[in-house]
């Protein structure tokens, strides 16, 4: 089976990375890794989102043409925080763009990225599904969370990230958890979602108000909802993997593993579930939509069969 060789990036909020990935069936090897900030709409208020957007081409420009220069990459994989559709069109893109993002979405960034890489072969995805293919060689059904300044999930079934004809698998994080007129703001603007009671900036708040009121932030309280996404996946669908990644997942470890389990018996049914076997941590490398996309991309091909690589 021949090697292929891909450059990837992963649009996050806050930071830009790339890497070149080598990819041979399952295995993958990073052979380069580069990072930037993200010239994203809160640290940089003064210029346009199509300026933002013109940074983002340059710098995935910049790092492909040296991949391919130095290390043969034949395409590039960009992983996007927002609902993509087709074969590359961005339909949001608010966590990098700001408020003025739908003045330029839809984006057919596989177009653009095509017309500046015109030797290269382009995939653009979804940065959830991205990171989701790197647990998929392991050959089970699960359900990704990513912990990031909000909430990413996605469910894999038979090795694919399910979304549904309108894209809305996944969007369990904009369901409602709490109820109360007062709950929390979500970024989309709704009230108690998942994605404002259990994200980066939820604990934020979290460990805010506990600091103010001199007692320890109540991770307990703050995994009960996580919990009963899980319970409601592995009751659903019957799921028994559920993988935590993303900057709060590094960051609280396995102190935010544990709780989640500790919550889980009282989420539903126990008739001997293995809940401490099931919820398991994504290794802490930040490079899951790297690695991912880069086995994305490979599969993608394999199943088309119209190329060697
Ligand atoms: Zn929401």
């Amino acid at each position: 089976m021949s090697e292929c060789t891909v450059t990837t990036f992963d649009f996050g909020g806050t930071n830009m990375r790339a890497a070149t990935v080598s990819v041979k069936g399952f295995e993958w090897r990073v052979l380069d890794r580069q990072h930037r900030p993200t010239p994203n709409y809160l640290l940089a208020p003064h210029i346009s989102a199509g300026q933002r957007l013109d940074d983002l081409l340059d710098f995935l420009t910049g790092y492909a043409s040296s991949s391919r220069l130095r290390f043969g990459a034949e395409a590039v994989v960009a992983a996007i925080p927002g609902p993509i559709q087709g074969a590359g069109t961005v339909l949001a893109l608010a966590t990098i763009l700001g408020p003025d993002s739908q003045a330029l979405c839809p984006i057919d960034l596989a177009a653009q990225i095509s017309s500046r890489l015109p030797e290269m072969q382009v995939k653009v995805m979804n940065d959830v599904s991205a990171a989701g293919y790197r647990f998929v060689p392991k050959g089970d059904d699960f359900a990704i969370f990513t912990l990031g300044s909000g909430i990413g999930l996605k469910v894999f079934l038979d090795g694919q990230p399910r979304v549904g004809p309108h894209g809305l698998g996944g969007e369990l994080t904009h369901m409602v958890f709490d109820a109360r007129p007062g709950a929390p703001l979500c970024d989309c603007g709704g009230r108690g979602h998942l994605g404002a009671l259990a994200s980066g900036r939820a604990w934020v708040r979290v460990e805010t108000g506990a600091h103010e009121a001199n007692c320890a932030p109540d991770l307990a309280g703050f995994t009960e909802p996580l919990a009963r996404a899980v319970a409601m996946l592995h009751f659903s669908l019957g799921l028994e993997r559920f993988i935590f990644a993303g900057g709060l997942t590094e960051k609280l470890g396995e102190v935010l593993r544990t709780s989640i389990v500790e919550n889980l018996p009282a989420q539903g049914w126990n008739v001997g579930q293995d809940w401490n076997a099931m919820v398991q941590l994504a290794p802490a490398d930040d490079a899951h939509a790297l690695i991912g996309g880069a086995l994305a991309y490979r599969w993608s091909v394999m199943r088309s069969k119209d190329r060697t690589c």
